[in-house]
């Protein structure tokens, strides 16, 4: 009978994979184990956030996939099993594969910021899962009183999409500059420096002047700990009461890499970078945010990039002929307010166990810029959100 692959997650990673899979080899058996019959990206939802956008238009169904020819099977993976070679679903049923792909994307570690549990995500979002979380957060920031503190709690690397924190910084103090302006946005940041960092606050200066504070790790703003009843933040220098607190707290690879065996001791997923396969569990690939990846960063773009490389690379494995060296491509817009956008962009190979980039293929978009550059950059986001999708999910 002809090979199975099963990939676990539809996301960026995942429903790429399963696609390039079919595209490359469509004699391939693919499964997509995935719970959700609806997709909610998070690139552009930081955009629903601030109310420039409908989450409906973050919105992707499988429906093309399943054109393609993949299997759909609408459940969670529960277990798996690699000496059986078998992922276990959530109804008791299981799957049988020759080669397993991960792409389960991020869960939030729950045990790593001292009051911030599951049930403290209805109180203190997160919104770092696309959906739910996104709504609430909207909802926290439309019911708050004009002259209120939002704080966002942002964690060390790594994380998903390291810039992310800052847009979403910025966009929220677009919708307060309009709605409520005598309100203000607090960042405590576990770490010192962040990416684009001198556009971000140079944009923030000319946009949003005195609404935006952050207080950077040396200067205590890593939070230790939070107290959902009196929405108040801690850190070791003091504490900071919240109107609406946005905590994204520290993650790791979800869950299912850690059942799986696929995981480490720093919850993330140590891959052979050139094939992308498990360091630690036989005739399973990881990809997207669930990998060490170094140098490449936790982002859609990388995660579809890496998902048409592993697809590439199991079809070379199946077929009893050497995988060729990837290539990974990243690029990661930020949306300050509308009509301006700046970038960063780079490729990435592997080296041993993590990617570096490709020196000389790193872009950041300029300092000092026109505004016309600016306005350019955020049609290529919208441009660029348009292409990964249909490419994704049809
Ligand atoms: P995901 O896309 O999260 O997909 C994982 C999937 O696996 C999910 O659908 C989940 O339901 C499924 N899954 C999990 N566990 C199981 C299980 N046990 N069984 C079955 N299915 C399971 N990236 C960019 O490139 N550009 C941006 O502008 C950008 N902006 C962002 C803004 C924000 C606010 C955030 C939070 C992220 C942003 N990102 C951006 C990052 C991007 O969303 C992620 O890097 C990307 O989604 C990673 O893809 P993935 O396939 O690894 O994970």
């Amino acid at each position: 009978s002809s090979p199975r692959v099963v990939v676990i997650g539809g996301g960026f990673g995942g429903a790429s994979c399963a696609r390039a899979l079919r595209k490359i080899n469509p004699k391939l058996q693919v499964t997509l184990v995935e719970p959700n019959r609806v997709f909610t990206a998070c690139p552009f939802s930081n955009e629903v956030i601030a109310g420039l956008r409908d989450i409906e238009a973050q919105q992707f169904g499988y429906e093309k996939i399943a054109a393609n020819g993949v299997s759909i099977v609408a459940q969670a993976a529960t277990k798996v099993d690699p000496q059986a070679r078998t992922v276990g679903l959530a109804d008791g049923t299981s799957l049988p594969y020759d080669r397993l792909v991960l792409a389960p994307g991020i869960d939030m570690r729950f045990d790593a910021l001292p009051g911030y549990d599951e049930a403290a995500t209805a109180k203190m979002p997160h919104a770092w899962k696309a959906g739910e979380q996104t709504l609430l957060l909207r909802r926290q920031l439309e019911a708050m009183e004009d002259g209120g503190t939002v704080v966002l709690a942002v964690p060390a690397t790594p994380y998903r999409c390291p810039p992310a924190p800052y847009e979403r910084a910025s966009l929220i103090a677009h919708y307060l500059k309009a709605r409520k302006p005598r309100s203000k946005i607090l960042i405590l940041d576990a770490k010192d420096t962040f990416s684009q960092q001198r556009l971000f606050e140079k944009a923030w200066k000319e946009f949003y002047p005195g609404m935006i504070e952050r207080i950077p790790l040396s200067q205590g703003g890593r939070v230790v700990s939070v107290e959902t009843a009196t929405n108040t933040l801690v850190t070791d220098f003091g504490n900071h009461d919240a109107q609406v607190a946005n905590v994204i707290p520290p993650q790791k690879a979800g869950n299912i890499a850690n059942l799986a065996g696929a995981a480490d001791k720093t919850g993330w997923c140590p891959i052979d970078a050139a094939t992308f396969a498990s360091k630690l569990v036989p005739n399973i690939h990881v990809i997207g945010d669930a990998v060490i990846g170094g140098n490449a960063p936790k982002s859609a773009s990388a995660a579809a990039s890496e998902a048409k490389a592993c697809a590439a690379v199991v079809a070379s494995l199946i077929a009893g002929s050497p995988p060729e060296r990837p290539t990974i491509e990243g690029t990661c817009y930020n949306i300050v307010t509308t009509g301006y956008a700046f970038s960063q962009a780079g490729n990435y190979q592997p080296r041993d166990d993590i990617f570096v980039e490709v020196m000389g293929s790193g872009f950041t978009s300029p300092v000092h810029a026109q505004s016309e550059l600016r306005q350019r950059e955020a049609d290529q986001a919208q441009a660029w959100f348009k292409t990964i999708t249909v490419e994704t999910f049809g």
